[in-house]
């Protein structure tokens, strides 16, 4: 297929006014590190510095945890409709300074402006939305007639949806009456510390939110603090695995989203052209920087053949380069780290047998690049078949009867999300109940809503994120 050709058409990123060096956000105010250390926060599609940005050290995860406790006492004693006029505050100026978040967005983390602008910012402004309209009617969390918030929440969060992740993280807590001390993921803070001047904007109560970056031993001293109450973290199976130890015996509560190693499983009765477009969503979106990722295709064994190379038609039309081009349709690696993640792990493809197909796209010169690439003839043993890559790489397998996809689908150490593509709906209600998924979805992909639980089955994790589930992860009451 002739690729259509578009002028260059770049997103001004004069909206944005970075200030050269960032402080830590803390009781209200933007502050100097206590160690005076900071470090560049880097545009990953051009190595360029954005901005110097604060090293919180644990001295300052104190100052933090203090600011957060003493502001507790008045924001969990204020009446539920009182604080919902905050975080209905918040998401309004989110919504008015969406493109301002979405070009940051998009600097700081590399994916493309049309996911900036349509998917992160909006539903960041919709969890704000939702958990505002639940702050005055706890009682109906399903946690008896009287829920209590649990007190100060630290938040450790990655850096695939840097704003999203702050907003599933700090609305709820917020509405149930918490107070929090965020940490940012190291290569992404700039659009949290966006996110304090909104805190500003909308007069939230100094301490209520506190933002602290820094690396992984800042995310370390959150979790160790013993004034912190409740954990909430996303990111990696391993660092996960570590804050359970960390927590475990202490009072704190935990929530942990994990990793996830999904399966798209197209059936033989499915739109081929649909599903072709789900699968190309499900796994080069965000440049496949999603842990819900469908990183496996699960392909019916009679139209795997026709299936493939319409795909591989398909990945030819995508547009990958500049991230702030709004044709743009992957972007850039989020670092160089993971970039050598996603090679290495592409290399054992290959070395292990499977063969490796990348769409024909010239890459930029400088950043971190890695284009979209398609693995047929996996086998179930192969690393790109078991670990999560984290990356645009989808590896295929087939199957011949449902129970054959279950098994295959289920085979795996995660089990955060899966999508099923048929017509039949008997097949999609068959799979769904047998599939150890926390979300699946079926002849779509990738479909996120506030009001919609989303959370992992084994080592994906434990706890829901969205709805009335992801507010009960911020309360105690008689039914907890
Ligand atoms: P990561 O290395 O686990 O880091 C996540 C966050 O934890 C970062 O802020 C990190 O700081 C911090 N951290 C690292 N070590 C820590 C420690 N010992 N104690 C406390 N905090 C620590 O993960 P990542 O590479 O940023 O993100 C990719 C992973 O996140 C993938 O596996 C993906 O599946 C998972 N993820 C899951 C979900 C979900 O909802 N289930 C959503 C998005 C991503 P630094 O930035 O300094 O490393
Ligand atoms: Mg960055």
């Amino acid at each position: 297929m002739a690729r259509i050709e578009y002028a260059p058409a770049p997103e001004s990123r004069s909206v944005v006014h970075l200030r050269p060096s960032y402080g830590l956000f803390i009781d209200g105010e933007f502050v100097e590190p206590t160690l005076g250390e900071h470090y560049t926060s880097v545009n990953p599609a051009d190595e360029t510095a954005l901005a110097e940005v604060s090293e919180g050290s644990a001295a300052d995860v104190d100052l933090a945890v203090r600011a957060a406790r003493r502001a507790f006492t008045r924001w969990s004693r204020m009446p539920g409709a009182e604080r919902a006029k905050y975080l209905y505050r918040i998401a309004r100026i989110l919504q008015e300074r969406a493109r301002e978040f979405a070009v940051l967005e998009t600097l700081d983390n590399g994916k493309p402006i049309k996911e900036s602008r349509d998917t992160d910012i909006p539903l960041a402004a919709a969890w704000f939305f939702h958990y505002a309209g639940w702050a005055d009617k706890l009682e109906y969390a399903g946690l008896g007639p009287d829920p209590r918030p649990l007190g100060v929440a630290g938040q450790v969060i990655p850096w695939n949806f840097p704003m999203l992740m702050l907003a599933w993280k700090v609305a709820p807590a917020l509405a149930g009456g918490n107070t929090v001390v965020l940490k940012p993921a190291q290569t992404t803070p700039l659009t949290a510390l966006l996110f304090a001047e909104v805190c500003q904007q909308a007069d939230l109560p100094a301490g209520v939110v506190n933002i602290v970056t820094g690396h992984n031993d800042t995310g370390a001293a959150v979790v160790a603090h013993k004034g912190v109450d409740k954990i909430a973290f996303t990111g990696s199976t391993a660092v996960g695995r570590r804050i359970a130890e960390a927590v475990a015996g202490t009072h704190k509560r935990v929530t942990l989203e994990l990793g996830g190693k999904g399966a798209n499983i197209v059936f033989a009765d499915a739109a081929i052209d649909q599903a072709v477009e789900g699968v190309v969503h499900g796994i080069y979106f965000n440049q496949g920087h999603v842990c819900c990722a469908g990183s496996r295709l699960l392909v019916q064994e009679s139209i795997a053949e026709e299936f493939v190379a319409r795909l591989k038609r398909r990945m030819g039309t995508l547009r990958v380069g500049d991230p702030l081009d709004k044709n743009t349709d992957v972007g850039a690696i989020n670092s160089s780290m993971q970039l050598a993640r996603i090679s290495e792990l592409a290399d054992s493809g290959v070395a292990e047998g499977a063969t490796m197909w990348q769409a024909d796209c010239a890459l930029p010169s400088r950043g971190f690049w890695f284009a979209p690439t398609l693995f047929t003839d996996v086998a179930q043993s192969h690393r790109i078949a078991r670990e999560e890559i984290f990356g645009p790489v989808l590896s295929t397998l087939t199957f011949r009867t449902p129970s054959e996809a279950i098994e295959k689908a289920n085979n795996t150490q995660y089990g955060l999300a899966a999508g099923i593509w048929t017509e039949k709906g008997s097949l999609i209600l068959k799979m769904a109940n047998e599939l150890r998924a926390g979300v699946v979805w079926a002849n779509t992909y990738n479909k996120f809503d506030p009001a919609s639980p989303f959370g992992g089955y084994k080592e994906s994790g434990y706890g829901r994120e969205g709805g009335r589930q992801g507010l009960a992860a911020y309360l105690e009451g008689d039914r907890a």
